[in-house]
Order: structure tokens, then sequence, then C-alpha cells
């Protein structure tokens, strides 16, 4: 089902052009308008979800199964010594465009933002530590 308000539903149904590096029955794969780095690409699903609590979980299997071989593949041409591969979900995680994506991104030795995706560290004492642990115990 296509969200018809959403960009990105409309670039995954090739309505609005893109630089599309790979495409199937499921998922378009295009390069990122604001690139972090050369090569900056983003995994689509066709079929609209807003973020990572919404997606099918096959369907995200899917998405990290592409991932990994495009993680290969761009590796392998771009020649970059490193890979994130991010997701954000909701304005508090940095999400700005609600429909479920996976950044794919080469990371290049001495490149001028290499210090994205770092963040500072919170601390916690051991009895906090200890309590979310304990909180977040689960079980499939
Ligand atoms: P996020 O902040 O995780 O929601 O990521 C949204 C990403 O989509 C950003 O990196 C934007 O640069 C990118 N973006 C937004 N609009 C477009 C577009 N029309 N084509 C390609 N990338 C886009
Ligand atoms: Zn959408």
């Amino acid at each position: 089902m296509k969200d018809t308000n959403c960009i990105f539903c409309k670039i995954a149904a090739g309505d609005i052009p893109s630089n599309t590096i790979y495409e199937d029955e499921e998922f378009r794969v295009i390069l990122d308008l604001a690139p972090a780095s050369k090569g900056h690409a983003l995994i689509l699903p066709k079929e609209h979800c807003a973020d990572i609590y919404e997606i099918d979980a096959e369907v995200a299997g899917r998405a990290m199964k592409l991932a990994k071989k495009l993680a290969m593949h761009m590796t392998d041409v771009l020649g970059c010594e490193g890979f994130n591969i991010l997701q954000n979900n909701h304005e508090v995680a940095g999400q700005t465009v609600f429909h479920f994506h996976m950044h794919l991104i080469p990371r290049y030795k001495n490149a001028k933002n290499n210090d994205i995706l770092m963040w500072t560290h919170e601390t916690f004492s051991e009895e906090e530590m200890a309590e979310i642990r304990d909180s977040l115990q689960y079980r499939q």
C-alpha cells in the first residue's frame, strides 16, 4: 500500500525520479540527495511503513539481507574503508522522512566528516545498569 503524501512511496514506486542503484519487487535503493559520503544510499521498501515499529519483521529481515549484499558490492566498487548501516526511528532519533529506510554509508579514511555518528557518553551507576538490565530481559 502506498501513502499518497509520502515522498519515499513516490520515489520507491518510480513516480518521482531518483538515482536508483538497485530495484526488485520489494525494494528500491537510491542515492541520498544530501549524502554524508560518496555513495551514501538508502534502501526503501516499496510498501509504506513508517519505521521499525511498523515494519513487518520478515520485510525488515530481507532489508538487512539486502544491506549486507550492497555493503559488499559498494565497498568493492567504491574502495571505501568502512561502512555504516543506520536506521532512524522518530524525530527524537533523527528521522526526517517517515517512511522506513536504511542508510548505507560508505566511510573513507581522512574524509571531512568522519565524526558523523559520534556521540558523547552517558554514565549510569552499577545499580542503575543492573536495573536497566533486569527491566530489559527478553525472551522470544
Ligand atoms: P532520516 O533523517 O533517517 O529520516 O533520513 C532521511 C534521508 O533522506 C536524509 O539523509 C535525506 O538527505 C534523504 N532524502 C530526503 N529527501 C530525499 C529525496 N527526495 N531523494 C533522496 N534522498 C532524500
Ligand atoms: Zn511511504
